[in-house]
């Protein structure tokens, strides 16, 4: 492993006035000086910048996190009110589906081939419908900007930053494997899913197993074995380690956004008239792409969290644009705003059309519930 250095996520202020400084001579000289004086200013100017400040995209992911936590809360005391025998005074929280990504593959399969939206988990589907979209429009957005997973292995990586001072990289012939591992377990699910008839997939849609798929979820948690356990530690400690290091290998779910956002037409693009080499740019990016050498930035790992564009020192330079659009139009603001508004609007669509709340009912979950430990309940 070798380290990872230098980590930032503003403009650089001190690049920024040595360019207007320099502005005063002619322009093909001022470019070439500032060429000179940055390549040689880039590790000074990397180690001056601050890493763990934050923009706005953080702040998107702290809200989403933490009404992620508040879901889960929720959803633990509607369990804990059903198992007993007095008044169940929450409902059943949907967003906890989210958490359902298989279920959701097989709902999206069984809805293009007959037009039935599954009932039982219905906002599995509306969320992987959500991620599939702004992954396809904005990169890889939804791991960048809005998964909560994501954003506790980034909280990871700068947590094991502050502590040890660095992170590491492992060596690339190690790194290139493990990044297929993610679409080796894409490939394994899809292809179930694929191999599986319509008759196969409503059956497994209105089994025991599924209708209490979430609380099998939460209990993996709340009951967690040893062996759940000591895996969770060492996925912590690599997250500590290395950047993204869950996202990097192994998420199934970011493999499969990964794969939308090739179909994306926006991108990040590099003005090669105006780069000053400062490498600025790929030194911020949390999945080490070469973005410094790159006219465009095409990689199904970009998820689109624009900390390289913010970093840029130099204006127009580095910048999110979608193909037709002419200038960028693309701004941190306005990305996070149209994840937020997407998001809620499909929510409040999915409501109302009756494509968000389960149709298990309150009665039928506490049966259920209570003979959760038979052997129906278990994976088909
Ligand atoms: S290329 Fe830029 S937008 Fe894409 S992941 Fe790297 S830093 Fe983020
Ligand atoms: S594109 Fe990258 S290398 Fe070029 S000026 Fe901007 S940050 Fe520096």
């Amino acid at each position: 492993m070798y380290q990872d250095k230098g980590q930032c996520s503003e403009p650089i202020s001190e690049v920024k006035s040595l360019i207007t400084e320099i502005q005063g001579s002619g322009e093909c000289e001022s470019r070439t000086k500032v060429k000179k004086q940055s390549s040689r200013s880039t590790k000074k100017l990397a180690d001056k910048t601050r890493p763990y400040s934050w923009g706005l995209r953080n702040y998107v992911q702290l809200g989403v996190f933490l009404v992620t936590i508040a879901i889960g809360i929720h959803f633990f005391i509607y369990v804990h009110q059903a198992a007993g025998e007095g008044a169940i005074t929450v409902s059943r929280p949907a967003g906890v589906e989210g958490f359902l990504p298989i279920g959701a593959l097989m709902g999206w399969k069984l809805f293009l081939l007959t037009g039935i939206w599954d009932p039982i988990h219905p906002a599995a589907m509306v969320i992987l419908g959500f991620a599939a979209v702004i992954s396809f429009a904005l990169r890889k957005s939804f791991c960048g900007w809005f998964c909560p997973v994501g954003t506790l292995s980034e909280w990871l990586w700068k947590l094991g930053r502050k502590i040890l001072g660095k992170n590491y990289r492992l060596p690339l012939w190690l790194d290139y494997p493990l990044r297929s591992l993610k679409y080796l377990l894409l490939a394994f699910f899809v292809w179930t899913i694929f191999s599986m008839s319509r008759l196969a997939i409503l059956a497994f849609l209105s089994s025991p197993y599924y209708k209490m798929s979430d609380v099998k979820m939460l209990f993996f948690f709340t009951q967690m074995s040893g062996t759940t356990g000591v895996v969770l530690v060492i996925l912590v400690l690599a997250s500590l380690i290395i950047r993204n290091f869950w996202c990097r290998y192994l998420c199934p779910y970011g493999a499969l956004m990964g794969l939308f956002s090739l179909l994306s037409p926006t991108r990040v693009q590099r003005n090669p008239e105006t780069c000053i080499d400062c490498k600025l740019c790929s030194e911020v990016c949390p999945y080490h792409l070469t973005v410094d050498r790159k006219l465009r930035i095409v990689s199904p790992e970009c998820n689109g969290c624009m900390d390289c564009t913010l970093v840029c020192p130099v204006r127009d330079t580095l910048e999110l644009k979608t193909i037709g659009m002419g200038k960028s139009i693309w701004s941190a603001a306005r990305l996070g705003l149209v994840i937020i508004v997407l998001y809620i609007g499909l929510v409040y669509s999915a409501t109302i059309v009756g494509h968000w709340k389960s149709s298990v009912s309150t009665d039928e979950f506490r049966l259920r519930l209570q003979e959760i430990h038979l052997s129906k309940y278990t994976h088909p």
